[in-house]
């Protein structure tokens, strides 16, 4: 867990504890003011998962697709996908994870082509990405748990290619990357039994057993040195190009 042993200089940690100056590109926050998972938030998505509902997609941290593209899509997030994906037909309704306030609509974080940002007690904040529009809510706008956001669509804007939601839980100051699944109340075993791409996670076979499954994956530290650059790495990355 080297992400979690990160020296702060005290000036940004100090911005940080006040609250002065916590932008989205801010010093992260500790991780002491961080609420631990507690299995404190809820799915994303009404209803049972299902092939014409919605399903796991890809898995949070060091997946086969995150660590093939971990110099490119993934080299500012340590080279592990920060999110869950979850696969689902565009436009249906997606949901907060638990009460908060939208502190963005559309903001700077990715996940293209639409996003929302709730932030939630404990300093945690929750990002909705590859929304199919602009979601209606506003910013300073309180929503509860289970509430309608807006609607999922597709990362390639075809709802046919790639239609999901992409969900990333934060830390506030948009620095730290948490792996979900024990913030959110599911059954992850059976959820982790269905799902339509990139269910794998990378091997260093030098550490086998390392990071290989749902709920064994590091948090990430935005621009933290990369987690799998691998020596023996498999599957290989292709054409085994550095
Ligand atoms: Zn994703």
């Amino acid at each position: 867990m080297s992400a979690r042993r990160v020296l702060m200089p005290p000036l940004a940690l100090t911005a940080a504890l006040t609250g002065a100056a916590v932008a989205h590109y801010a010093a992260p926050l500790p991780l002491s003011a961080v609420a631990p998972p507690a299995a404190q938030f809820g799915l994303p998505f009404a209803g049972a998962p299902g092939p014409d509902t919605w399903m796991l997609g890809q898995g949070y941290g060091n997946t086969t697709g995150a660590y093939r593209q971990r110099r490119s899509t993934y080299g500012n997030l340590q080279g592990i996908h920060a999110g869950l994906d979850f696969s689902a037909p565009c436009g249906t309704p997606v949901r907060a994870i638990g009460d908060g306030v939208i502190a963005e609509v559309d903001g700077p974080h990715g996940s293209p082509p639409h996003n929302v940002v709730v932030n939630h007690a404990g300093n945690l904040a929750s990002l909705y990405g590859h929304l199919r529009v602009r979601s209606p809510l506003r910013v300073g706008q309180r929503v509860t748990r289970g509430q309608v956001i807006g609607e999922s669509g597709d990362s390639q804007g075809t709802c046919v290619s790639a239609p999901h939601l992409h969900l990333e839980l934060r830390d506030r100051a948009h620095q730290r990357f948490f792996n979900p699944l024990p913030y959110i109340r599911a059954d992850w075993n059976s959820l982790a039994l269905a799902g339509s791409f990139g269910r794998g996670y990378e091997y260093d076979l030098t550490r086998p057993r390392r990071w290989q499954t749902p709920d064994d994956q590091p948090a990430a530290l935005r621009g933290g040195p990369l987690l799998n650059e691998y020596r023996q790495p498999w599957p290989p990355a292709a054409g085994g190009a550095r």
